[in-house]
């Protein structure tokens, strides 16, 4: 449209302008050439008009004032000796200069008349007129130019309108399949968007959150499935062991009594369990006691005295040295789970052998150590041992009471609160496991 009307426009103007300013000085020049005349008659009128020079237009008119023709160019049916009331004649009569241009059926009608004067009186008009379809020509010339060359460029326009929009709508498409594909839980499934636009990078965002939603959905049914698998144990032994008093037949008081103890161990480990898993799905759901400023040292203090008999028991001997000014946000029974939970490990796993803890300041972190000479980890079970339910001796591990649990809880409580924990086998043997919080901010460092 722009292209078309605007141009168009502007050329017709600037012509319109062009053809009124020479009219008008064509016009100026007959004026003049009648200048001097003090009345106009056909004679004089056509002896001074004889010296104009060829102007080129299609007719001139000269009257005298009351609007008589004197002189017409046109050499057919000429005007001479009738009174013509042009509106430009009758405004040149009555003084004033006139001049028009209009574009009409492909060719230019530009219109100029001016008063020829004699000592300040009105003694005829002069008017010219110009017929020209060469410019008009080049006008129409120009439009239709202009027209194929809008319809190309429109053409090239709706193509690659066509051409980007079907691009886009298959990646968006593409885009939308692998969401549905997804949320129908086709976690596996990837949005293959090439290129590196915008939707590319929607792309590329949304199959890193799959990844994300795979990974959790896979530990998801991993816990479901190692939970519901240490729950059936225990349940089945207590199935089979309450079966075997009913069945048997005069079972002695004793091997009954036997019995109904492995019961009570294995009631005690699904409480375990449950109590651990309720743990962890507190910690899971994010919903933490807000924390206070924790001294380490008495809970640290508290747990050795706990595990005291136990370690003697098994003949583990415990040790520990710690510092002063170990302050940490957290809660106290988070503390305690976790050095209990550690040092429990410790001793469970290291019979006969020692155990040392140590409690200090490294580095502006509260640094707790707790460290055996146990048989330690294989490096290859070292990254999982913090999984849920993973053990690296099953039986070992039952036997000791264990539930599997005790490192994910450990080290879930401790990120919680912004703190690491790490296990590194030691050279001469056994394992030290690293607790790391960061120091309460305004406790002394010692
Ligand atoms: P569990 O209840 O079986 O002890 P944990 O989560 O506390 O579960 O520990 C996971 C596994 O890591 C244990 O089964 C055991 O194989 C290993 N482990 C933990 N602590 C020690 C240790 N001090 N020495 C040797 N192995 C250990």
């Amino acid at each position: 449209m722009l292209l078309n009307t605007y141009p168009l426009a502007a050329s017709r103007d600037m012509v319109f302008r062009s053809k009124e300013t020479t009219m008008q000085s064509s016009v100026s020049v007959m004026v003049y050439s009648l200048s001097g005349l003090d009345r106009l008659n056909e004679e004089n009128v056509a002896a001074a008009m004889a010296v104009v020079e060829e102007t080129g237009l299609s007719r001139i008119l000269v009257t005298d004032e009351a609007g008589r023709v004197l002189y017409d160019t046109r050499e057919t049916g000429g005007a001479v000796g009738s009174y013509v009331f042009f509106s430009e004649i009758v405004q040149a009569l009555m003084g004033y200069d006139a001049s028009s241009c209009i574009y009409q059926n492909g060719a230019f009608r530009s219109r100029a008349s001016s008063p020829v004067l004699y000592q300040n009186r009105i003694i005829g008009a002069v008017y010219a007129y110009e017929y020209d379809t060469e410019q008009a020509a080049l006008l129409e010339g120009l439009q239709s130019n202009l027209l194929k060359l809008s319809a190309m460029i429109g053409v090239v326009v709706l193509a690659l309108s066509l051409i980007l929009s079907v691009a886009l709508t298959k990646k968006i498409g593409r885009l939308l399949t692998a969401i549905r594909q997804v949320r129908e839980g086709a976690y596996s499934h990837r949005a293959d968007i090439g290129g590196h636009d915008e939707i590319a990078q929607i792309g590329e965002e949304f199959n890193s959150l799959t990844d994300r939603l795979q990974t959790t959905e896979n530990a998801r049914r991993r816990f479901v499935s190692d939970a519901s698998h240490e729950l059936k144990t225990p349940l089945a032994a207590i199935r089979l062991l309450s079966d075997s008093i009913l069945q048997t037949e005069d079972i002695d008081p004793s091997t009954t009594r036997e019995f109904v103890m492995d019961i009570g161990q294995e009631a005690e480990r699904l409480s375990r369990i449950t109590e651990d898993l309720l743990r962890l799905t507190r910690l899971d759901s994010g919903v933490l006691d807000a924390p206070t400023e924790v001294d380490v040292l008495p809970v640290l203090e508290q747990v050795m005295r706990m595990m005291g008999l136990v370690a003697q028991e098994k003949g583990v001997e415990m040790t520990y040295d710690a510092a002063e000014g170990c302050v940490v946000q957290a809660t106290r029974d988070e503390i305690h789970q976790v050095i209990y939970n550690l040092v429990d490990n410790a001793v469970k796993y290291s019979a006969g052998g020692a155990v040392q803890v140590s409690l200090g300041i490294e580095g502006g972190q509260v640094a707790l150590a707790v460290a055996d000479n146990g048989p330690g980890i294989p490096e290859a079970d070292l990254p999982r041992i913090f999984e849920r339910f993973y053990r690296v001796d099953k039986a070992r591990s039952r036997a000791a009471g264990g539930t599997g649990l005790g490192l994910s809880i450990v080290s879930d409580t401790v990120r919680r609160r912004g703190g690491t924990v790490e296990a590194v086998n030691r050279p001469q043997g056994g394992i030290v496991f690293t607790v790391c919080w960061p120091l309460a901010e305004g406790s002394v460092t010692v």
